[in-house]
């Protein structure tokens, strides 16, 4: 059969969902500048496929258009098309950014911390997700038998990621009834968010390939253990070198780690919203399930918003030391993750927020999320309000959706999407 090799351009919006639009490869020059069309209202599809509401309307016109350094082509050498993708910015007709351009919003963060601190952020997302291609059978945590019995899943998962420049660290059995888990090396801000969306959609290519399915919904028994997105990040100055490590402090961290801590807890009801974005999300943060309860800091402890890693004895301390913020999942698109993330913590810079000692409960529905989100106004200022009242208005649409439905019912709509 004659075929033609095609190309999209995707985006990661409020519904963490990948989405953009495909175009002969052969136009890919003309494409770098020009961008594919897009609409402000696609911003608003939710996790089911509606929009309930939009502050946009039928009306605009935008254009996402591919940055270069995302480019992924991937031949999975089986005879199918090559996974041929693009990340890219959101912008109107004019070039200029778009208010809920995800990228832009982590961009923007990242923008402000490397100003005003000279710090530039090192991140590396580790994902959970559930392999359909596998029985469910006892016994089967972090086991042998489980890591085997997933096939060559694995082994093609990993090389795709590597063909696609992610460089793997490492793929295990998880916890949880046909649960796998895998990290990506770190990379500097941007491109750890890219990378993590790179990484999900290599997943669900290969899972895809072989007539299975790779779900990164955040739980999907309310019974069982959830599907974290853990996300792991340290800091570099303007000569490298890592700075988030002070042996002196009992914690081991620098004071300006620990303000960006601080900052992150101060905030933290109103980044679960952002973070932990679907109704699900909180049965998945509940007690006894590895899973974080308390908006507090603590050294490797799983129950804690915030853990600090263990490192290893040697001359490297310093760069093994990171934090992992443990609230988020599959259904945050991993730039509005990550921006809020880097916002919280550069306000904890700027107003020089202290540790607290108290580890307040995590909002118990999304609802709550929302309200502290809605009531944020420095979340505000740093979303900007025309995207805080879309991401509002937004979630409250998909969580007023999932209010007749019993909880396992919930879990069964989300694993249909993530
Ligand atoms: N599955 C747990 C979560 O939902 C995390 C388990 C772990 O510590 O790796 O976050
Ligand atoms: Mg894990």
């Amino acid at each position: 059969m004659n075929r033609e090799n095609l190309i999209m351009v995707c985006t990661c919006e409020m519904s963490g969902r990948v989405r953009g639009k495909g175009f002969p490869a052969r136009e890919l020059p003309s494409r770098m500048t020009r961008g594919v069309g897009w609409v402000p209202t696609n911003a608003m599809i939710n996790a089911f496929s509606k929009i309930p509401a939009t502050p946009f309307g039928t009306g605009g016109d935008l254009i996402l258009v591919p940055d270069p350094t995302t480019e992924t082509n991937v031949d999975f050498a089986d005879g199918s098309a090559h996974e041929h993708f693009f990340l890219g910015d959101l912008r109107h007709l004019d070039g200029t950014p778009w208010a809920l351009c995800p990228r832009d919003f982590l961009r923007r963060a990242l923008t402000a911390l490397k100003e005003e601190t000279g710090l530039t952020l090192l991140a590396a997302f580790e994902h959970e997700f559930t392999y359909t291609g596998v029985e469910e059978r006892p016994g089967n945590p972090y086991s042998l038998d489980a890591f085997r019995r997933q096939g060559i899943f694995a082994e093609a998962f990993i090389a795709a990621l590597r063909n696609a420049g992610c460089e793997p660290d490492s793929f295990m059995a998880e916890y949880g009834a046909r649960q796998y888990e895998f990290t990506v090396d770190p990379a500097e801000g941007l491109r750890a968010a890219d990378r993590a969306i790179i990484a999900r959609e290599m997943a669900r290519a290969t899972a895809h390939r072989l007539g299975h399915q790779a779900l990164f919904t955040p739980i999907i028994d309310p019974e069982g253990v959830g599907n974290g997105v853990h996300i792991h990040f340290s800091f570099r100055n303007a000569n490298g070198d890592p700075v988030m490590h002070d042996p002196a402090d009992k914690l081991g961290l620098s004071p300006t780690a620990q303000h960006f801590a601080a900052g992150i807890l101060h905030h933290q009801p109103a980044l679960c919203a952002l973070t932990a974005p679907a109704t699900i999300s909180y049965i998945r943060l509940r007690p006894n399930r590895w899973a974080p309860t308390h908006a507090i800091l603590e050294t490797q402890d799983r129950a804690a918003a915030l853990r600090i890693c263990p490192t290893l004895p040697g001359p490297n301390i310093a760069r093994q030391f990171n934090v992992e913020y443990r609230v988020a999942d599959a259904a945050a698109s991993p730039y509005i993750a990550l921006a809020a993330i880097v916002w919280a913590g550069l306000d904890g810079i700027r107003n020089q927020r202290p540790i607290p000692t108290e580890g307040p409960a995590l909002p118990a529905t999304l609802e709550q999320a929302l309200d502290a989100l809605e009531a944020n106004t420095a979340a505000s200022d740093w979303m900007g309000e025309v995207h805080h009242n879309a991401y509002l208005m937004h979630k409250r649409g998909e969580a007023a959706a999932m209010t007749s439905l019993t909880e396992a019912e919930q879990c069964a709509r989300y694993a249909q999407t993530y």
